[in-house]
């Protein structure tokens, strides 16, 4: 489903990327795992576009991601094409980033009816079955300040989920959470893993990368230096680096 290919970003005079290649097969779950400034969030924004490559691509779904060919040459999609692509993959950050006037319903139903079309009826009646699914039924009138962090986290997740993408980013979804409730949004994410959701995540939980990922990913300083079965890479890790941050984390 994501075919990532000798992916390069540069910001200025740093490459922060490169040449990153990776594949994502639909219903599988990829975590990554590396130091900070290996380029983990880098590599979720090109995946959505939020950056621009230098050198490579990203494919969603068979599509090239921000540009088509034309011609033998590359034109970068007009915003309104970028923003249909979005609208196929949810990401879900570190600061959940609700829209705090609104409700949490209306925080679900925003855009699939901004974006999508879909009548506002529909929309409610299926953000309503998206709460109950991340354990948030009867919350929906709640503004997010009233809420606890992993609940906002949840209902970030509803929200992404409301727009049926196909795809998910996770940029270390429980990095802001107090720890008790960093549980609780880990057993949402490994339930729609569970579901068939292709997923890209990138988290320092260990345990939750050993149960739930198909394939584990290090980054180090914008390469990728192991990627296999997290059987494979986090239990005999060949690559000194990382063997260096999985003793620091664990
Ligand atoms: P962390 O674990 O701290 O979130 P990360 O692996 O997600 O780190 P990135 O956020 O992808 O790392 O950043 C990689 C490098 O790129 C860092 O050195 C960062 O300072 C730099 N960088 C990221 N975004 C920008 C930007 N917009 N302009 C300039 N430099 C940037
Ligand atoms: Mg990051």
């Amino acid at each position: 489903l994501v075919r990532v290919r000798g992916l390069t970003k540069n910001f200025g005079t740093h490459q922060v990327l490169s040449g990153v290649d990776l594949d994502v097969h639909e219903g599988e779950v990829a975590v990554l795992l590396g130091p900070s400034g290996s380029g983990k969030s880098t590599l979720l924004r090109c995946v959505n576009h939020l950056e621009r490559p230098d050198a490579g691509f990203v494919e969603v779904a068979g599509d090239l991601v921000g540009y088509r060919h034309d011609g033998g040459r590359l034109h970068e999609l007009r915003p309104r094409a970028i923003t249909r692509q979005r609208a196929r993959v949810g990401m879900v950050f570190q600061q959940f980033n609700l829209f705090p006037h609104l409700t949490v319903l209306e925080n679900l139903t925003e855009a699939p009816v901004a974006v999508r079309g879909i009548p506002r009826k529909q929309a409610a009646a299926r953000a309503r079955e998206l709460l109950e699914r991340v354990g948030l039924g009867g919350r929906e009138s709640a503004y997010p300040k009233r809420l606890s962090g992993g609940q906002q986290q949840r209902v970030a997740i509803a929200r992404a989920l409301a727009m049926e993408p196909e795809l998910l980013l996770f940029d270390e979804p429980t990095s802001a959470l107090d720890p008790e409730l960093v549980g609780e949004v880990l057993a949402v994410i490994k339930d729609l893993a569970v579901s068939g959701m292709t997923m890209i995540v990138v988290t320092h939980e260990i345990g939750f990368a050993r149960e739930v990922a198909d394939t584990v990913v290090f980054l180090d300083d914008g390469r990728i230096v192991e990627s296999g079965p997290p059987g494979e890479v986090l239990t005999a890790p060949r690559h000194e680096r990382a063997r260096a941050f999985l003793s620091a984390v664990l």
